[in-house]
């Protein structure tokens, strides 16, 4: 089964649950096995700021929320990164806030630190001039994750008031000129999305060509203007995935999702397992201590967790953990 037209995807999104599962996820599935075998991707995970000088109205670290902010010395990152690298893991998602005090310097020599410990390296770091891409990709950046999170520019631009649509796109298109992959994708079902708009976002997935689809389902993250909406519709996220394997066969797919239960955040197993079961392919394993990775909160209770739960997802599914 192949999805390429807007009607493919609306006829999934429309289609009854059971349908769904006995039909489209198993052929999601089937496509990720003949792309990756039974291997289910790990990545190391590091948040090195949960500040952020942005005020995006769904998310927990907006500068606006009163919560606990950390920054971490480059240092400190590349302790916690060496021990990961021993332990065999080989790719690093390196994330933060906006946080411009963070030194585009020092995060140029974590780059390079990271690097030269033998990680393939991810990076989100939000919106940066288009000499900083460049020098991240040379300081061996190979994909920058910038979300684009609504395509409808009137949608984007209500939802992320301190940047506009048109600049995120532009950065998009940066970061592809320069040579380095792109991780992007949307926010599923957040508060007055129409499907229309989320068909819309699938299909700019799959016309940015995206390297990996970080989506997850809208939560409501405390603080926030948009705490007291309802979470997003966890079976449309499902779909989602679902479509995007079936369109893009070869790209990462986060299966870190939330289940039906809504108990555990990120690390629902349940949650985990159905995006499996619909051809989501990528585990976080988060380095970070405890009490800062609580901190680090676009959404409540997101609750990443380590190998451990990695491992107890792979035991589960019965694949192996290509780390
Ligand atoms: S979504 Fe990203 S850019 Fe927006 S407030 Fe949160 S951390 Fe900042």
């Amino acid at each position: 089964m192949t999805i390429n037209t807007r009607q493919e995807i609306q006829e999934i999104l429309n289609m009854p649950e059971e349908v769904f599962w006995k039909d489209v996820a198993p052929a999601a599935r089937k496509t990720a096995r003949d792309q990756f075998g039974d291997n289910l991707m790990v990545t190391a995970m590091l948040a090195y700021s949960n500040i952020c000088k942005n005020q995006c109205l769904y998310c927990g670290m907006r500068a606006g929320n009163q919560i606990p902010r950390y920054r971490i010395p480059p240092a400190e990152i590349l302790d916690l990164s060496k021990r990961a690298r021993a332990d065999g893991l080989s790719r690093m998602f390196l994330i933060a806030g906006e946080d411009k005090n963070y030194g585009f310097d020092n995060l140029l020599s974590l780059v390079s630190g990271l690097k030269e410990q033998g990680f393939n390296l991810s990076l989100a770091a939000g919106e940066l001039e288009k000499h900083q891409y460049q020098a991240l990709y040379e300081a061996g950046v190979e994909e920058y994750v910038l979300k684009f999170e609504m395509s409808d520019p009137k949608s984007f631009n209500r939802m992320n008031p301190s940047t506009d649509f048109h600049a995120r796109m532009e950065r998009a298109r940066w970061i592809k000129e320069i040579g380095m992959k792109l991780g992007s994708g949307n926010i599923v079902d957040w508060p007055g999305q129409t499907q229309e708009e989320l068909v819309q976002d699938i299909l700019l997935m799959k016309e940015l060509d995206i390297s990996w689809a970080p989506n997850i389902p809208f939560l409501p993250a405390m603080g926030t203007p948009l705490a007291g909406e309802k979470r997003g519709d966890f079976l449309t996220n499902f779909k989602e995935i679902a479509i995007l394997r079936l369109m893009m066969p070869h790209i990462k797919i986060t299966a870190q999702q939330p289940g039906y239960d809504g108990k555990g955040g990120l690390s629902n197993s349940q949650g985990n397992l159905d995006a499996i079961a619909c051809g989501a392919n990528l585990l976080f394993c988060d380095l970070l201590p405890d009490a800062k990775a609580n901190d680090f909160r676009p959404v409540d209770g997101r609750n990443v967790s380590g190998m451990k739960h990695c491992e107890d997802v792979a035991e589960l599914t019965g694949l192996t953990l290509d780390l």
